[in-house]
C-alpha cells in the first residue's frame, strides 16, 4: 500500500486494522449494474480500497438518473454510466484498479465477465440477470451479494459458493419477474440503506469481519417502518444447487 492510500484510509483501518486492509486491497469485486445501487456500491468500493472495481452497465445517463445517483451531473447525460464513474473516480488512489464495461451480462457473457473474481455484487433492477449470476456463481462456486429496491422497500441476502442456499432456493416456486423502478418508483434513501447493507457484506465475507447474511433475507421498509429478517433453506431439488 503506497502512503498515499494508507492517509486516505486512515479511519477505516483504524477500525478494521491493517490486516483486514491488505485483504480488501489485494480483492477483486464485480458490481452490476451502474443506476442507483451500483453507482453507490461502486463509489464505496473504490473509496475503501478494494483492488479492483468491476463495474458492467450498457446503459447511459439519462435525466431520470440524476435525482438518485449523487456521481451523475448534468454533463453525464448520454454518456455510459460506467465509464463515468470511472472517469470521477480514476485519480482518487492508484492502488484501485477501476475496471468498466459497457455491455450487458448475460449467460453468454458471464464467463467472460464475471471469471476471476471474488465477489459478484448484484446491483441490477431484473430478475433475469439475477438468475443469470445465480446459474454462474453456483457452477463456479462464487461468492455475490443479491440487492433490490422499489418504492421505499429493499432486500438483501447473500449466498455462499456452490450456494445451498441460493437465489432459486430463495425464490424456490414463484419464479417471477421484478417490479421495476421506472413503472413503480424509488425513493433515494432506500438505495443508500441497500447498497451500504452490501458493501457491508462484501467487508465480512473478505475480511471475516462478522457472519455475511448466508440462509437469510433482509427486508427493509422505511415507511413504517421495518426491518426483518427472514430465514430460508436449501431446497433438495434446487434445479441450480440441489442433487
Ligand atoms: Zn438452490
Amino acid at each position: 500500500m503506497n502512503p498515499e492510500s494508507f492517509d486516505l484510509l486512515s479511519r477505516q483501518i483504524i477500525f478494521i486494522g491493517m490486516e483486514k486492509q491488505e485483504k480488501l486491497s489485494r480483492s477483486k469485486v464485480v458490481v452490476i449494474g451502474a443506476g442507483g445501487l451500483g453507482s453507490h456500491v461502486s463509489e464505496m468500493l473504490i473509496k475503501a480500497g478494494i483492488g479492483t472495481v468491476r463495474v458492467i452497465d450498457r446503459d447511459l445517463v439519462d435525466e431520470t438518473n440524476l435525482a438518485r445517483v449523487a456521481v451523475f451531473t448534468r454533463d453525464d447525460i448520454g454518456k455510459p454510466k460506467a465509464l463515468v464513474i470511472a472517469e470521477r473516480f480514476k485519480n482518487l488512489n492508484s492502488d484501485v484498479r477501476i475496471d468498466p464495461k459497457i455491455e450487458n451480462l448475460t449467460a453468454y457473457s458471464a464467463e467472460k465477465l464475471l471469471s476471476g473474481f471474488d465477489i459478484v455484487v448484484d446491483c441490477t433492477d431484473n430478475m433475469e440477470t439475477r438468475y443469470t449470476i445465480n446459474d454462474f456463481c453456483v457452477k463456479n462456486r462464487m461468492h455475490w451479494i443479491y440487492g433490490a429496491v422499489i418504492r421505499d422497500e429493499g432486500l438483501s441476502s447473500t449466498f455462499k459458493p456452490g450456494g445451498k442456499p441460493c437465489f432459486s432456493c430463495l425464490y424456490f416456486g414463484r419464479r417471477r419477474e421484478a417490479e421495476k423502478c421506472c413503472e413503480v418508483g424509488v425513493i433515494s434513501p432506500i438505495i443508500g440503506i441497500i447498497a451500504s447493507w452490501e458493501v457491508m457484506e462484501v467487508f465480512k465475507i473478505l475480511t471475516g469481519l462478522a457472519e455475511p447474511n448466508y440462509g437469510k433475507l433482509l427486508r427493509v421498509s422505511l415507511k413504517e417502518p421495518k426491518l426483518e429478517f427472514v430465514k430460508y433453506k436449501a431446497k433438495e431439488n434446487c434445479e441450480v444447487c440441489g442433487k
